[in-house]
């Protein structure tokens, strides 16, 4: 099958990155996009100098390929290239092509030319094509504010022409930051943690609590799809499924009310702990934000992190329910997130939790417990699932 004279350029941001890590980078960009695009039919994945190509066939669907970049972690922007002849008339007319189902009446085109040896400078090539299209489409030139752009580039072999610069996702390819273990509820708030962490270049293991048969296995159900969801863009992720229910009613019967809330959380710490030596992850990330519940006061949230071994994430700390919404609509989880389950944490939950616990009353709220043993037994009672994204 010929390769199509349509490819896509995909171009990444961070301006820090040099020497090994620009091309462990690099690499691993080029390997998310080609697991993106798996069952597309695109003919390569390259890495030139700087950016990545996309080529494809005659018969690739182009708006699906794009639909998937953008869920790209690590690509700032991306545009679809068609290459011609460097020959001003093709130039032309394959420019006047593209316009075609564009709306606008401005235009102004741009050129660059690596070649110096080409007989028009680039104002020259810019003002001869740019002309032809306004007088072949009836528009006007407008350099400051144009409502369409039209870029140019001449190689050495060819001319490349592309009007829209598509946005992508920016961020750091997945895998590049190290792992963490992402504490997924099921509620609307960790699956868009667990996103902002990837989007920083952290592969995430989703890690889930489930209290059947005080509750339901809704939220199990809830999870595998949010999972499913985020491994759009995290590839193929790794779910801990774990029976919480005992331990739960250990520290029903064995703590005070008012801490309850608070020691589930530290068990969970003590657990996703457990899990993140099992699978060489550097963090746990949890879905909280400053206040926005009695666990998640500044002296809570110090007395949970007290069990803590290593850092606790919270990239929305600083982010209002209503910013995490609108993020979680726009992922697709917010749909799943909100459909009705109980969280484990919700079960046995005293009238007035305590939300200023020192470390030290939790300490000694914990002292008939025996925390290894109950670490343990959950951790006997995992149950560890593959999750991956399928497109139709
Ligand atoms: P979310 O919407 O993510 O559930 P929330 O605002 O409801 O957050 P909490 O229920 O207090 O807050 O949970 C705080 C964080 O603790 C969650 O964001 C999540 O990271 C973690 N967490 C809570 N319940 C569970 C669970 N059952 N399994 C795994 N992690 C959990
Ligand atoms: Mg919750």
């Amino acid at each position: 099958m010929e390769h199509s004279d349509k490819f896509f350029i995909i171009h990444y941001a961070e301006v820090g990155l040099k020497g090994k890590n620009r091309i462990y980078f690099e690499r691993k960009l080029a390997r998310n996009i080609r697991l993106s695009l798996q069952g597309t039919g695109y003919a390569e994945v390259k890495r030139l100098h700087d950016r990545i190509a996309v080529y494809l066939k005659q018969n690739t669907d182009i708006t699906e390929i794009e639909r998937r970049l953008h869920h790209v972690m690590g690509i700032a922007h991306f545009e679809l290239v068609v290459r011609t002849k460097k020959d001003v008339d093709e130039i032309k007319e394959t420019a006047l092509q593209l316009t075609k189902d564009k709306n606008f009446e401005t235009l102004k085109v741009e050129t660059k030319r690596t070649d110096k040896s080409f007989p028009l400078t680039s104002p020259e090539i810019s003002s001869e094509v740019g002309g032809y299209l306004i007088q072949k489409t009836g528009t006007n030139a407008d350099m400051h504010n144009p409502d369409l752009r039209l870029w140019i580039n001449l190689s050495h072999n060819d001319a490349y022409i592309y009007t829209d610069k598509l946005q992508g996702v920016g961020g750091l390819p997945v895998g590049v930051s190290g792992k963490v273990v992402v504490m997924l509820s099921g509620g609307i708030d960790s699956p868009v943690a667990a996103w902002q962490m990837m989007k920083r270049g952290a592969k995430a293991i989703f890690l889930h609590f489930y209290s059947y048969p005080y509750t339901d296995k809704a939220s199990l159900e809830k999870v595998i799809e949010l999972t499913r969801i985020l491994s759009e863009s995290n590839y193929r992720s790794v779910l801990y499924l774990v029976p919480f229910a005992e331990l739960q009613q250990t520290i029903v019967t064995e703590t005070p009310a008012p801490f309850r809330v608070l020691l589930y959380r530290r068990m969970m710490t003590r657990i996703a702990q457990r899990i993140a030596l099992l699978v060489d992850a550097e963090a746990l990330v949890t879905g909280e934000s400053l206040a926005q519940v009695a666990s998640q006061t500044l002296p809570n949230l110090r007395s949970i992190e007290a069990v803590a071994e290593i850092p606790i994430l919270r990239p929305l700390i600083g982010y209002d329910k209503v910013e995490i919404i609108a993020k979680a609509e726009e992922l697709g989880t917010f749909e799943v997130s909100t459909l009705p389950h109980q969280d484990c944490c919700s079960l046995f939950v005293p009238k007035h939790p305590a939300t200023h616990a020192t470390q030290e009353e939790l300490d000694t709220a914990e002292e008939g417990l025996d925390i290894l043993a109950l670490v343990e037994e959950s951790m006997n009672g995992i149950e560890r699932k593959i999750v991956s994204f399928s497109y139709e």
